[in-house]
């Protein structure tokens, strides 16, 4: 699966977390990553770091594994494989931050002012998941459209889902499928 801005949480290979930040427990999955410092709107915080792999390859690595995440880069045909401290930020629909594509590198940006303390979140806008991965959202803001897949992505996968249940109709199998409903917002 990937993340419009996104990789692993599973196994950071590169622990080292910049004085600024901290890693630890959060409500919204597992490990968040909070800001020791207040940020201003704009600042940089954290470069999303990782080696890169053409698309291709990394789904054969991860073919098995869907809960990774991979961030994909402009032009669709690379993806970082997060190792760094900011494979850690977590989703939110109504986020603190957001990424940002410069000369080839990833960077987490503010886009408010943040908090000494506020864990930092950056909207992953999912595509490319498996279909019976609903990605569900667990972020609890106000305008949470359930699933951190993007808008547009949930709206081909409604769409898809849809074609799924026309196939299975006409070919008169429906009763042995196993129904998943694609989430919506
Ligand atoms: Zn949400």
């Amino acid at each position: 699966m990937v993340k419009e801005a996104r990789t692993s949480k599973r196994r950071p290979r590169d622990q080292r977390v910049p004085s600024h930040l901290v890693l630890r427990r959060s409500r919204i999955d597992s490990v968040g990553c909070y800001t020791k410092v207040s940020i201003k709107e704009g600042e940089l915080i954290v470069e999303y770091t990782g080696p890169r792999l053409k698309v291709k390859m990394a789904e054969t690595l991860y073919d098995d594994d869907p809960r990774t995440y991979l961030f994909g880069l402009d032009g669709g045909k690379e993806v970082i494989d997060g190792v760094g401290v900011a494979a850690f930020i977590n989703h939110s629909c109504d986020p603190n931050c957001e990424t940002d594509e410069v000369n080839g590198r990833i960077i987490i940006r503010a886009i408010r002012d943040i908090g000494r303390g506020e864990e930092l979140t950056y909207d992953y806008n999912l595509y490319d998941g498996s279909p019976e991965d609903e990605a569900r959202c667990l972020c609890s803001s106000k305008n949470c459209r359930g699933s951190m897949y993007s808008e547009d992505e949930l709206k081909r996968r409604a769409k898809a889902q849809k074609q799924r249940a026309e196939k299975a109709r006409k070919n008169g199998n429906s009763g042995g499928q196993r129904r998943r409903t694609a989430t919506r917002s």
